[in-house]
């Protein structure tokens, strides 16, 4: 594990303060100058975001904490996509990021928000001890040859990623001081602060949806500028889920792209938590927000908060349960000898009938509760 210091670390110190400016105050000189081309600015728009997917959708999701598994393609182009956003090897990334959840907000957390703010955002990385830096939580990760290559070569990697190629590509349209400057600085910025902002904020601002026990909060708003990963109290929760935007409609762009290389054949295993449990975390956060809210009223939490829950509880376990012995049923091999593929057809629809009624149970109850909580 690595340890934070009083001391400065200057290198991490000198290079947070100069991309920033030599980025902002680049773009201001070069656009007055008339020295940026659109182009420029459409390339800074696509790999903004590619690095940034790379950073969420591989150093995070992919390689800390094995949500899915990729092609090997797949984990290289992360691997030096993400490079390009100077937050480190996977290696030192995933070590920091596995302890961040093992001992989260406590002195132990690399980013702990207990700390303050600024500590949780930037202040941890300006007071970085490197060399103390424990590497046995990634072991797992060091057995593959693509992050040890990285990892090795990390320095190589992020400034060919980062400056030099940016600048090579602007200059094929004749552009490549102000692809250095706007596609390299002032990206490399934004990359940061998007990433910062999931140790910071995601931390501070929003609701405790799936767990109280600790301060990762779900945000739409946060989501915006971490590429979905502020819904970070779901993530906390459930780290090996691949979503961090559960439903459908939450902006997660992160969790899109996984699925649509899965969907390409580039990805699989890709680990998903039960709805049933997903609700019955939540339901046990809402319960406690209703004991807070009433606890004078110890007539309502008795008849009305605890009975109603208990049975919302006993009717999640109950389709968990035909759910699971309708996965075990489909997964017999299926014995097509006459007379006995009718029965297990009917086995098969007296499950589907009764799962159906449990959830016409569970959702009518869930309007109920709805009330409760309103
Ligand atoms: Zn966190
Ligand atoms: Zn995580």
């Amino acid at each position: 594990m690595q340890k934070n210091s009083k001391k400065i670390n200057w290198l991490n110190t000198i290079f947070l303060i100069a991309t920033p400016l030599v980025g902002v105050i680049g773009a201001i000189v070069l656009c007055s100058l008339g020295m940026v081309k659109w182009q420029t600015w459409a390339f800074f728009g696509v790999y903004v975001f590619l690095t940034a997917l790379a950073i969420t959708a591989g150093y995070h999701r992919l390689f800390a904490h094995k949500s899915y598994k990729a092609h090997p393609v797949v984990d290289f182009i992360m691997a030096m996509l993400g490079a390009a956003c100077f937050e480190g090897s996977v290696l030192e990334w995933g070590t920091d990021h596995r302890n961040h959840h093992r001992f989260v907000d406590t002195e132990k957390d690399p980013y702990n928000i207990n700390q303050g703010f600024w500590h949780a955002h930037i202040g941890w990385l300006i007071h970085l001890d490197t060399s103390k830096r424990d590497f046995s939580n990634v072991e797992d990760l060091s057995s593959s040859a693509i992050l040890r290559f990285q990892h090795k070569y990390f320095k190589e990697c992020a400034i060919f990623m980062g400056f030099i190629l940016p600048m090579l590509i602007a200059s094929l349209w004749g552009n490549a001081l102000a692809g250095l400057i706007i596609v390299g600085a002032l990206r490399v910025a934004f990359n940061h602060h998007s990433t910062f902002f999931i140790n910071s904020l995601c931390h501070w601002s929003g609701k405790q949806t799936y767990t109280d026990e600790q301060t990762a909060r779900d945000s739409w708003m946060t989501a915006l500028v971490t590429m979905g990963e502020g819904f970070h109290n779901f993530h906390h929760q459930f780290p090996l889920d691949y979503r961090n935007g559960v439903r459908y409609f939450h902006y997660d762009p992160t969790k899109w792209l996984i699925y649509a290389l899965s969907k390409l054949g580039l990805a699989s295993d890709l680990r998903r938590i039960s709805d049933y449990k997903i609700l019955a975390f939540r339901l046990r956060v809402e319960e406690n927000q209703l004991k807070k809210k009433h606890q004078q009223d110890t007539v309502f939490i008795n008849q009305k908060v605890e009975p109603l829950k208990a049975h919302l509880t006993a009717l999640i376990e109950k389709i968990a349960q035909l759910e699971t012995e309708l996965a075990t049923l489909k997964a017999k091999k299926l014995d097509h000898v006459k007379g006995k593929y009718a029965s297990y057809k009917r086995q098969l629809q007296a499950y589907l009938n009764t799962i159906k009624m449990v959830q016409k149970e569970l959702n009518s109850s869930l309007i109920n509760w709805r009330k409760l909580c309103a």
